[in-house]
């Protein structure tokens, strides 16, 4: 059960680690549902969109009529939050894109993909993020981009070893890493401010 006023969220849920991000959405008090079609996507204040495989997830995208009404959403002001291949489909820039590969974009920045490398394809750091309260959050990064560069608008909320992991810029909010394979709601829970405070 989700309380009156809950902000409604929906998870891109084309592919990818879904499953998680809606079960940490409820927990951070939001109602939350997979979103698959422009008609779902209409009925959301707010859109996650998970970790995955960014290039797949971009075909299908395309393949379900999904990226136009995406970016329509994201021009328009939807509060967004992405994380790993979800911060590369919102970056304006990929360097070294698959071929073919586009993103929705929303936010002013250039993303690397794989960056942290295969030798450490997956690993864990303990990442100080901004705008969440109570201590460092637990980083989860597998096969995880980092933002190469960002425009003026964008806010660097989190380094690691001097990379960029995690921005905002206006309404949209990406990281690296995976808070939802934590346990730790508070990034979800910030995400749902954003989605109230956008009403
Ligand atoms: N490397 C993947 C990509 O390019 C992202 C990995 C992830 O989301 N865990 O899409």
């Amino acid at each position: 059960m989700t309380a009156p006023g809950a902000p409604r969220i929906g998870v891109l849920a084309l592919q990818g680690d879904v499953r998680e991000h809606l079960t940490a959405l409820a927990a951070a008090g939001a109602a939350a549902g997979p979103v698959r079609r422009p008609g779902e996507l209409a009925g959301v204040e707010g859109l996650v969109i998970p970790g995955g495989e960014s290039t797949t997830m971009s075909k299908l995208a395309k393949l379900f009529g999904m990226m136009e009404p995406l970016r329509a959403r994201v021009a328009d002001g939807m509060p967004v939050y992405g994380t790993c291949a979800g911060l590369i489909l919102l970056a304006d820039k990929i360097l070294d894109p698959r071929s073919g590969q586009e993103t929705i974009g929303g936010i002013d920045m250039i993303v690397r993909r794989n960056a942290f490398g295969r030798q450490n394809e997956s690993f864990e750091a303990s990442v100080a993020l901004s705008g969440v309260r109570g201590g460092p959050v637990q980083g989860v990064f597998i096969r995880a981009p980092w933002v190469e560069s960002t425009g003026a608008e964008v806010e660097i909320l989190a380094e690691h070893e001097g990379h960029v992991v995690a921005v905002r810029q206006g309404r949209a909010l990406a990281t690296s890493f995976h808070p939802e394979l934590t346990g730790d709601h508070r990034v979800h829970a910030l995400f749902a401010d954003m989605v109230r405070a956008a009403r």
